[in-house]
């Protein structure tokens, strides 16, 4: 579908009143899962959004496109498990040409489709693992699929995406103790491992401060087994690298809720049924949907994005006495 006629001229618009840029978009291609992580969501899964409140693929391409004219050059597809919708291979191939793509993914069926994904455009991808034991996996995902995952990190080394990123959640008690076992893994196989800071957005509302295991916490765990030196330059990426013993390999922390990162946030979600959320912990959002849906033109649609931009909150205030929880949960936000 291709715009229609009043498109904006390309300069970032998405500028909020805190003087941050936006180029980064977050879009979520389904709120299902093939997995049913503790941290996220029940055993039994979620009510799912219904099927008519979800974008069709040309709506969504021609949100992401429009947002592309408005100063988007970065597009990282998410879920749920956005390696679920049937027809990612075609969303990825309409999207590459306008914008650096990626995909975070649990990896279950990357092995079937990273070739497919990168002859259609796709160059990078992250991965979810939480986990090399697969006893442990089975307790964490309510799925015996490890061995999947394992697959898939090989094929998308092997399929010549670049960088491959793991994304590794750790909580106390449960598999804290594999920090520097991830880590050696990450190393042999050639990968790049982020650990990430468990964050208030479980289905559950069951997220307890003192489970999650601090950045703090994961350093010096790390220290126990290797050298770490600080990478200069982050810039608005969420991850803290530090080079592992004297580099060039080396390992990251998003330090979310100890170290956050608000003051240079450079993105913005799209969620599959077509709502835009300016953070992660947003409480309120813009419907797209409508709007598109009843015929609003692209400059419409645009004016709607850069107010929602505007009026972008600080930071996620997780650290406030006032924080409270989105009432969206992350899997149907995504990473
Ligand atoms: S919590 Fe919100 S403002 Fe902070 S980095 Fe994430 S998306 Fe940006």
């Amino acid at each position: 579908m291709s715009l229609r006629p009043g498109t904006v001229a390309r300069v970032n618009r998405l500028v909020d009143r805190h003087g941050r840029a936006h180029r980064d978009l977050r879009v979520s291609l389904t709120d299902r899962c093939s997995l049913r992580c503790t941290y996220c969501m029940p055993a039994e899964g979620l009510p799912w959004l219904p099927a008519p409140d979800l974008l069709t693929t040309p709506e969504l391409i021609h949100l992401v496109r429009l947002t592309t004219t408005l100063g988007i050059d970065e597009v990282r597809l998410t879920g749920g498990e956005p390696l679920l919708r049937p027809d990612v291979v075609s969303i990825v191939a309409a999207l590459a040409d306008a914008v650096e793509l990626s995909v975070t993914t649990n990896g279950l069926v990357l092995d079937r489709l990273a070739p497919a994904l990168r002859d259609a455009g796709l160059t990078r991808v992250n991965i979810s693992i939480d986990t090399l034991r697969r006893d442990r996996f089975k307790e964490m995902t309510r799925r015996d699929r490890l061995d999947d995952v394992f697959a898939g990190i090989t094929a998308a080394t092997r399929a010549g995406l670049h960088p491959v990123k793991l994304n590794t959640v750790l909580m106390r008690g449960v598999n804290d103790d594999e920090a520097v076992d991830l880590l050696r893994f990450a190393l042999d196989a050639g990968v790049h491992l982020r650990f990430i800071e468990q964050m208030p957005l479980d289905a559950q509302h069951g997220w307890r401060r003192t489970e999650m295991v601090t950045a703090d916490e994961i350093l010096s765990a790390l220290s126990d087994a290797f050298t770490l030196t600080p990478v200069a330059g982050r810039g608005s990426a969420p991850a803290e690298r530090w080079y592992v013993d004297g580099g060039p390999e080396t390992v990251g922390v998003i330090g979310s809720v100890t170290r956050p990162f608000c003051g240079n946030c450079d993105r913005l979600r799209l969620t599959a049924d077509g709502q835009l959320r300016t953070c992660l912990f947003a409480r309120t959002e813009t419907d797209l949907r409508g709007p598109l849906r009843a015929g609003a033109s692209d400059r419409e649609l645009a004016d709607l994005i850069v107010t929602a931009v505007l009026g972008k909150q600080p930071g996620h205030g997780i650290n406030d006495p006032t924080f409270l929880q989105p009432p969206r949960s992350m899997s149907a936000i995504g990473g």
